[in-house]
C-alpha cells in the first residue's frame, strides 16, 4: 500500500494530524497503535481542553475527535506498527508483523507509556491489585484503602478520583514535597480522604494472588513498616514511545523525538512528529493537539515542495 500521509498514533496529535491531513485532501491513512485513543482514554474528567466549559471526560474527547478526523475521509488501520524504515523514502513499515505500507511523510504520534517502579512483584501482581489506571481499575476498590505511588499531577489526579471508592488513599512521595500543580496540591491536602507518606519508596508490593499491602522504606533513616492496602496505582511519569525509530531519527536521551524549534520536523525529511512523543515539556492534551495541526501542515507542505 502506498500512502501520502501516514499517522502513527491516535490520541490528541494524531487524530488532529489526521482532521488536518484529510481536510487538505491527502487522504491520511492513521494506525491506532497500541493504546488507541492514547492516554485521554485513561483519563476521566478534562476541564482543561479549550472549548468545554463543564469539561468533558476524556474517552469522549477523543471519540469526537475521531468521528471529526473519519468525516473528512481519514482512513483508519487497527494495529501496531512492528517495523519501520525512514532510511529511504518512501519509508517502510510493517504493521502487525504482516503487511507493508510506504508513506511518502511520516507523522509519529505515538505518545508516551506509563512507567513502573520495576519491581518482580509489581510486574506478578498487574492486574491483580497493581495498576497504572485509576479511571480504568478504581471502581473495582470500593470501601478498600489504597495507595498512589508518586508525586505530580497525576498521583494527585488519580488520587483524588480514587477517594470516590475508596475508604482512604495514601500518596506515597519519594520526597518532601509534591511536583503537582498547585491548584492540584490545594485539592488533594483538602481531601480528607488523602493521606501523605513523604521520603517513601515502595520497597516491595505483598501478597501472592492479591495485593494485600506495599513495604515501605523511608529514605532518610532507612526504617521499613508495611502499609496495609489492597491496591496500588503507579504513578511516576512516562516514557516517549519512540523505540522503533532508534538509530534512525535523533532524540534526547530520554528517547523523546527532537523536532526543529517552531516546527515539526525531525532530522529525517519527510518525518514529522507530534504530541508527547517530542514533548517533555508541557506534555496536555490541547499542546499535543496544536502540534498535531503543525505537523499535518508540515507534511502537505513537504509534499508539495517535493512533487
Ligand atoms: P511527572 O510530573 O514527571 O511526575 C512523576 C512523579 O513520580 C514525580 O513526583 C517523581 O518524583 C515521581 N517518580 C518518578 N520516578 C519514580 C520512581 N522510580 N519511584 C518513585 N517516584 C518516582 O509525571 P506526571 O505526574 O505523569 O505528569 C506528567 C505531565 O503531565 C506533567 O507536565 C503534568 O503537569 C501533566 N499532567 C497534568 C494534569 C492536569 O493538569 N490535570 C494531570 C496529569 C498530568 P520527583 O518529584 O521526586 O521527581
Amino acid at each position: 500500500m502506498h500512502v501520502s500521509v501516514v499517522i502513527i498514533g491516535s490520541g490528541p496529535a494524531g487524530l488532529t494530524a489526521a482532521l488536518y491531513a484529510a481536510r487538505a485532501n491527502l487522504s491520511p491513512l492513521l494506525i491506532d497503535g497500541s493504546q488507541p485513543g492514547g492516554q485521554l482514554t485513561l483519563t476521566t474528567e478534562v476541564e482543561n481542553y479549550p472549548g468545554f466549559p463543564e469539561g468533558i471526560m476524556g474517552p469522549q474527547l477523543i471519540n469526537n475527535m475521531r468521528m471529526q478526523a473519519e468525516r473528512f475521509g481519514t482512513r483508519f488501520q487497527h494495529g501496531h506498527v512492528t517495523e519501520a524504515n525512514v532510511r529511504e523514502r518512501p519509508f517502510r513499515l510493517v504493521v502487525d508483523g504482516e503487511q507493508t505500507v510506504h508513506a511518502r511523510t511520516l507523522i509519529i504520534a505515538t505518545g508516551a507509556s506509563a512507567n513502573l517502579l520495576g519491581l518482580e512483584s509489581e510486574r506478578r501482581l498487574m492486574g491483580h491489585g497493581v495498576s497504572t489506571c485509576a479511571t480504568c481499575d478504581g471502581y473495582f476498590f470500593r470501601g478498600k484503602e489504597l495507595v498512589v505511588v508518586g508525586g505530580g499531577d497525576s498521583a494527585v489526579e488519580e488520587a483524588i478520583f480514587l477517594t470516590k471508592f475508596a475508604t482512604t488513599v495514601t500518596i506515597v512521595h519519594r520526597r518532601d514535597k509534591l511536583r503537582a500543580s498547585k491548584i492540584m496540591q490545594d485539592r488533594a491536602f483538602k481531601n480528607e480522604k488523602i493521606r501523605f507518606r513523604w521520603n517513601a519508596v515502595v520497597e516491595d508490593i505483598l501478597g501472592q494472588e492479591v495485593v494485600t499491602g506495599v513495604r515501605l522504606r523511608d529514605v532518610k533513616t532507612g526504617h521499613t513498616e508495611e502499609l496495609a492496602c489492597a491496591g496500588v496505582f503507579i504513578a511516576i511519569g512516562h516514557t516517549p514511545n519512540s523505540g522503533l525509530f532508534r538509530g534512525q531519527i535523533e532524540m534526547d536521551e530520554k528517547g523523546y523525538i527532537i523536532t526543529k524549534p517552531g516546527s515539526t520536523a525531525t532530522s529525517v525529511p519527510g518525518v514529522f512528529a507530534a504530541g508527547d512523543v517530542q514533548d517533555s515539556r508541557y506534555r496536555q492534551a490541547i499542546t499535543a493537539a496544536g502540534s498535531g495541526c503543525m505537523a499535518a501542515i508540515d507534511a502537505e507542505r513537504f509534499l508539495e515542495s517535493t512533487d
